[in-house]
């Protein structure tokens, strides 16, 4: 028994306002890291290799915010952040300020597992995936044209103007393998226009990503200062741990408390069960989830 749920950010898509191009382009991505990452499961590999998979392919598509196709900074640069957790053991991964490592997770999976760190940031974190042997490229490598369009239509408002509105964002994935283990994983290139060196919560292991047997797989999106100060994914395990409440439950009052902080966004997670829950308070969220059930869900609106 397998279960894998995935996200490709949270943010305002509404039915109907939503670009058909962009649309079709990214429930053709869910589909893709779905299928990547049901491979896996299928053949009774193990959720972290599972959510590597599924954010490698992410971060390759162009249409999602992160590694090719990531949100460009003030400067017109682009800079990776990404984290992957191992349930079992509870070990960990980071890398926040990234710039010429093609596959960021893979550089966070690196660090879990080659090196006696668990996050890494800027040229040093590139320097250590150049040695693991990780694929360099150059940093226009990551920019689009719709990704510098929306950086220069954000600095035209005004230098100030902060993209709490994050229309398609961040990558994500949750899994629970045959053996029962979970595994966690988020990968993004951040807020538009971020400067002086920004880092959200998604390299942040406890704020975007947390992964613990005991309780739940983990991955977030949204307003990443306010999931930092809400430490929100690990307060959703400590919940389940110490309030034993459900899967549903956690997700969703933990959403509650970052929104009543001035935060909107989205989870995603899974539990040991096999069960797979997400919540947002975003009108839109694109979401997949597969299992062994043979069940296959995409959606992006809040009324799918
Ligand atoms: N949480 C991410 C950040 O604040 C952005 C996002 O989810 O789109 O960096």
């Amino acid at each position: 028994m397998w279960t894998l749920m995935i996200h490709g950010g949270a943010g305002s898509m509404r039915r109907g306002k939503l670009d058909a191009g962009m649309e079709a382009a990214c429930r053709d991505g869910l589909n893709a890291a779905l299928d990547a990452g049901e491979a896996v499961l299928a053949a009774g590999g193990n959720a972290v290799d599972a959510v590597e998979a599924v954010a490698r392919l992410m971060e390759d598509d162009p249409a999602f915010n992160a590694g090719r196709g990531s949100t460009l900074t003030h400067e017109g640069h682009v800079e990776c952040d990404a984290a992957i957790m191992s349930g079992a053991e509870r070990r960990a991964g980071a890398v926040a300020g990234m710039r010429s490592t093609r596959n960021p997770i893979s550089a966070a999976r690196a660090v879990m597992e080659d090196s006696p760190h668990v996050l890494m940031s800027k040229d040093g974190a590139d320097e250590f995936a150049r040695e693991m042997g990780l694929d360099q490229v150059p940093n226009k490598y990551f920019i689009t044209e719709e990704r510098h369009r929306q950086l220069v239509e954000l600095l035209t408002k005004g230098a100030d103007a902060f993209d709490a509105d994050i229309k398609y964002g961040t990558i994500g994935a949750v899994a629970v393998d045959a053996q029962g283990h979970l595994a966690a994983a988020t990968s993004t290139g951040g807020l538009t226009a971020k400067r002086w060196g920004r880092i959200g919560d998604s390299p942040l292991i406890g704020a975007g990503t947390y992964a613990d047997d005991r309780a739940a797989a983990v991955s977030a999106t949204g307003l990443g200062e306010v999931f930092i100060r809400a430490a929100a994914a690990h307060e959703v395990c400590a919940r389940m741990r110490y309030a034993g409440m459900n899967l549903q439950q956690a997700l969703d009052g933990v959403l509650a408390e970052v929104q009543e902080m001035g935060g909107t966004g989205g989870m995603i997670a899974v539990a040991p069960s096999g069960e797979a829950a997400w919540s947002f308070t975003t009108p839109g969220m694109y979401r997949a989830r597969s299992g062994s059930d043979g069940e296959r869900m995409v959606a992006i609106f809040g009324d799918e």
